[in-house]
């Protein structure tokens, strides 16, 4: 088993690191600023496909989104 460089995700300028595997293959995302913010919003993976995501935000965005 390798470990890539893959644990972070970015959505809409937000960025997620990669907290845990729950049920199945289902990966959850937690939000990078849940420690310092309490921030609670988290997205769930399933093969590197979004199939919930809780983009609630208390904090600002922290990157810029390019369009
Ligand atoms: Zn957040």
């Amino acid at each position: 088993m390798t470990s890539g460089r893959g644990h972070n995700l970015v959505i809409a300028g937000y960025k997620f690191s990669y907290q845990r595997r729950t049920a199945g293959n289902k990966l959850r995302w937690q939000c990078s600023k849940q420690s310092k913010t309490g921030c609670k919003a988290a997205v769930h993976t399933i093969g590197g496909k979004i199939v919930s995501c809780n983009n609630c935000h208390n904090h600002p965005k922290p990157y810029q989104q390019r369009v």
